[in-house]
């Protein structure tokens, strides 16, 4: 009688170590870690020390081996910075995928970035959990900093952008973005003001009629969780059904804040959990 109780413990021991063997290996599995670079500027006056900054931040985000990297966008000035950009960043050890800026991408020069850098709208898998970049700069005209009214695009700008949109409006047909758990986005601009954050200018955000139709789009695809940057200041708000998560930028501080990257854990029901990681000793 002994023995046979002896047994039936065993038997349910096994039972329990296995069981949660297979839940723990599932959860791991399902768990997605992202680094969100963002905002790296090399080539840019204001900011001397964007090359050495973006190779600490290489180096920390080796270190923490993610699953994969994104880089929202404003990587450099000019093409021979993208250039430079590159050769710091080939020493990332996960796979990175690109989002272009309003450095990269003004409003009539998108070839000139996708002849360097190759799509700047597509979707990209990582596990379960699908990514749609968006190009940002194919939604207004951010050329001018200090504009009153959002300034309209150029007529062949105005026909990618309608191309970009129609893309994104066919997207939940597809294999992929179907058969996907959770869809997270990423572009450079915020769709929102963060309660008047930075300041009021139209040139800080998605402006309408490109905002009411991307929000529209991004609610058809079930998005929950949008990753950004453009403002240089890492922070997480909500905003119709939306949580943007703002990356800090690696190169200057024009609204303080601190230098640094921002990492994102997605866990098995599509929650992200975003970190902000300063670079220490860094100066802009
Ligand atoms: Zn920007």
């Amino acid at each position: 009688m002994q023995i046979k109780a002896a047994l039936v413990l065993l038997v349910r021991s096994v039972a329990y170590v296995c069981a949660t063997t297979l839940i723990l290996c599932a959860v791991t599995l399902a768990q997605v870690t992202i680094a969100q670079i963002s905002d790296t500027h090399i080539g840019e006056k204001r900011a001397p020390h964007a090359a050495d900054n973006l190779k600490m931040a290489v180096q920390m985000i080796n270190d923490r081996h993610p699953d994969a990297v994104i880089l929202s966008g404003d990587i450099g000035e000019n093409p021979e910075a993208w250039e430079k950009a590159k050769g710091i960043l080939k020493h990332l050890k996960a796979p990175l995928y690109y989002a272009p800026g309003n450095h990269d991408v003004h409003s009539s020069d998108v070839d000139r970035y996708r002849g360097a850098f190759g799509k700047d709208y597509y979707t990209f898998r990582v596990k379960d959990v699908e990514f749609v970049v968006i190009d940002s700069e194919l939604l207004g005209n951010f050329d001018s900093y200090d504009a009153k009214k959002p300034p309209p695009l150029p007529p062949a700008t105005e026909e990618e952008s309608e191309r970009m949109l129609d893309w994104l409006g066919h997207l939940r047909d597809e294999g992929d973005t179907r058969t996907a758990r959770t869809i997270i986005g990423i572009q450079h601009i915020p769709v929102f003001h963060d309660r008047g954050f930075p300041d009021p200018k139209p040139y800080w955000v998605i402006n309408d009629p490109y905002r009411s139709k991307e929000m529209k789009l991004l609610h058809q695809l079930g998005i929950k969780h949008m990753l950004v940057g453009h403002w240089h200041n890492g922070r997480v708000f909500e905003r119709e059904g939306i949580t943007w998560h703002v990356a800090p930028s690696t190169s200057w501080l024009p609204w303080g804040g601190e230098l640094g990257f921002a990492t994102q854990s997605i866990s098995p029901d599509g929650d992200v959990h975003t970190e902000f990681v300063p670079l220490p000793g860094a100066t802009q």
